[in-house]
């Protein structure tokens, strides 16, 4: 199909416009200096009207039109691809212009209204903005799916195949059995000694110990590099170029030890993608839930078990003997693993992370079913804090107004990183079975599992769904079990025995 071939062709050069766009956002994030900003905010704009251009021209609509109508007539993947193209395309031609620009100006202003409201604790010089995000988050949707419910929309345009039948029925299960198994393991008030709450580490030593991490978990420094930056991230412009950031403060040293293990998990997806798909719409990890599960994994699963810590800690000693000569394995297997009732999202441990995010899922869900006004935010947020958690934030600004998402437009977003987590423990207890994971982190050894991970999830890239991926990997559906019982099983170990 000579159709087919004139797309791939237009891909390719879109891809080398998104190319140069994201290297100078990874150099605007990391290395250049501020004065720079003005510069290359003119810069950028030349190059992202050009590309604009092009991912909107009538040879491009015309041709992804014309296969969309042909689909059938395509293999698996190509199908898959088409779709996607036409699901962003839809968004950009059939959202009016001026509405589009409108909505643009309004999320640059609130991401100011939303950093002064934050700081001066101050909801209602926020709500206005937020309302009109909302409105127009309802309206948008109407041009492009009229015939399901509003969130739905937002939820599957940051999980391919999610809605609030299946959102409601794992966060349900989450509600019956974490919320009182969480208020178990807060009520044992466990103590032990915990350096990294009381100790300094220079932050010298902690860069020592995140690059022999990417070392341990087989990072390839050939294709990928680590630097710093204030918000921990990872970026990628296809498997050969992969790149993550951390954070390092002296009195943090444990943030930047899980913030490098958690990024090193998005980044050996990205590199253990096959290049195959590089210059298609299904380059990278396959969806946020699946590439939360990835990250999480390492943190989590791996990054935080005993075996790890039984192999690291004496590394980590190494750098820090001073700080950590009298710390016992056992202690430093709770230190990272200590559960709090904290108010703040970010700051959040594994077992109560997810209660964090069912706050924000139940406020979302009311908001598109108009259920509840911007309004009554705050108010409902606490009463919730309060239900799940067991803890009312003090102000807004430790409550409703701590998160950057809504402010940005990110809507239906968070939801997300839970299923991420609940994908993780799905995929743990299939890999169990058939690798001795425990053997291979006491070792330091990540090889096997990279490359497990790699077989059964990384290589493909986006060319499978996250449903396809879980049932193939697991030979079952989600099935939000498995997330509980990892959870309850660790932290019965960690508490309760
Ligand atoms: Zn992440």
């Amino acid at each position: 199909m000579k159709e087919l071939t004139r797309y791939k062709e237009l891909i390719k050069e879109m891809k080398a416009y998104e190319y140069v766009m994201n290297v100078i956002n990874w150099d605007s994030n990391t290395e250049a200096p501020r004065g720079s900003h003005e510069r290359r905010a003119e810069m950028m704009a030349v190059i992202g009207a050009e590309y604009f251009k092009r991912s909107t021209s009538t040879e491009y609509v015309e041709v992804v039109e014309y296969l969309h109508q042909r689909i059938q007539k395509l293999d698996m993947t190509t199908r898959r691809e088409i779709i996607r193209a036409k699901k962003a395309l839809d968004k950009v031609t059939k959202i009016p212009q001026e509405e589009y620009i409108a909505y643009q100006t309004l999320l640059n202003l609130t991401q100011l209204v939303w950093e002064d409201a934050k700081h001066n604790n101050d909801y209602s010089s926020f709500k206005t903005n937020l309302a009109q995000i909302i409105e127009f988050n309802k309206k948008f949707i109407q041009y492009f799916n009229k015939a399901d419910h509003p969130y739905n929309v937002l939820l599957d345009d940051f999980e391919d195949g999610m809605n609030m039948d299946k959102y409601d029925a794992f966060f349900d299960v989450l509600k019956k059995e974490l919320v009182p198994f969480v208020k178990q393991i807060l009520a044992t008030k466990k103590e032990f000694k915990n350096p990294f709450e009381t100790e300094k580490f220079p932050v010298d030593r902690q860069e020592l110990f995140s690059q022999h991490l990417l070392d341990t978990l087989q990072f390839d420094r050939n294709r990928g590099l680590l630097k710093k930056s204030v918000h921990p991230f990872t970026w990628n412009t296809s498997p050969f170029d992969v790149r993550l950031t951390t954070r390092y403060q002296d009195d943090l040293a444990f943030s930047s030890i899980f913030a490098t293990i958690h990024e090193l998990g998005h980044a050996t997806y990205e590199q253990q993608v096959d290049s195959k798909w590089a210059n298609t719409l299904l380059a990278g990890g396959t969806s946020m839930g699946i590439h939360e599960s990835q990250s999480r994994l390492y943190e989590n699963t791996f990054g935080r078990s005993r075996a790890f810590w039984s192999y690291e800690l004496p590394k980590l000693r190494k750098l820090f003997p001073k700080q950590l000569k009298e710390l016992s394995l056992d202690d430093m297997v709770l230190c990272a693993n200590k559960v709090q009732a904290s108010l703040i999202r970010v700051e959040a441990d594994e077992l109560t992370y997810p209660l964090h995010i069912m706050v924000r899922y139940d406020i979302e869900r009311m908001l598109f079913s108009n259920e509840i006004t911007v309004e009554e935010l705050p108010q409902k947020w606490n009463q919730l804090m309060q239900e799940y958690l067991g803890v009312t934030p003090p102000n807004d600004s430790l409550g409703v107004l701590q998160d950057v998402h809504w402010s940005a437009g990110l809507i239906g977003y968070f939801p997300t990183y839970a299923l991420g987590s609940a994908y993780a423990a799905q995929i743990y207890y299939t890999m169990k079975q058939e690798l001795d994971i425990e053997a291979q982190l006491s070792r330091g050894k990540f090889k096997k599992i990279n490359l497990w991970l790699k077989k059964k999830i990384h290589q493909y890239g986006g060319s499978k769904s996250p449903e396809q991926i879980l049932l193939d990997v697991t030979n079952e559906p989600f099935n939000p079990m498995y997330y509980v019982q990892y959870l309850k099983e660790k932290y019965t170990e960690l508490y309760l025995k």
